[in-house]
């Protein structure tokens, strides 16, 4: 399946062509952080696919547990996460962030990642409040009840 993304403000865009059934959710540590958020979507780049059709990401190399070092990009701009890649591999996997993608209302994930480091909050979302958009905010960032 083809698959194109671009960063939020734009300047980074690329495309690659992936396996939808090869999604996954990532609750390690890592991807809590370097996400801002409480869990990571990824979807690989089939080999010799994934191209940067403008802009350059920012890389960040990490060292995992396994002591495995792993490009972290992003947008210098506007600080998306755009793909984390192997280390002088060849040829290098690109992990690319679904969120991140035009296509990712089609990417559902299949698999969950670091499971144990996962947020046990996540279990009650089903059951969560849910609004159509936000709510209005008060002047000291307070909201009704839903
Ligand atoms: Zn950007
Ligand atoms: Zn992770």
């Amino acid at each position: 399946m083809k698959v194109d993304g671009s960063c939020h403000c734009g300047k980074i865009r690329f495309e690659a062509e992936v396996d939808p059934r090869k999604v996954v959710i990532c609750h390690c540590t890592d991807c809590q952080t370097l996400s801002g958020t409480v869990f990571r979507t990824v979807v690989p780049a089939i080999e010799g696919t994934f191209r940067i059709l403008s802009g350059a990401p920012k890389v960040y190399v990490k060292t995992g547990e396994s002591g495995n070092k792993r490009e972290q990009t992003f947008c210098p701009d506007c600080g998306t996460p755009i793909y984390s890649a192997t280390v002088g591999a060849n040829p290098q996997v690109f992990g690319l962030r679904v969120g991140a993608l035009r296509q990712r209302d089609q990417l559902m994930p299949s698999d969950q990642f670091w499971f144990r480091s996962s947020q046990p909050w996540l279990q009650g979302l089903p059951s969560m409040a849910k609004r159509q958009t936000q709510p209005v905010f008060d002047a000291k960032g307070g909201f009704d009840d839903p």
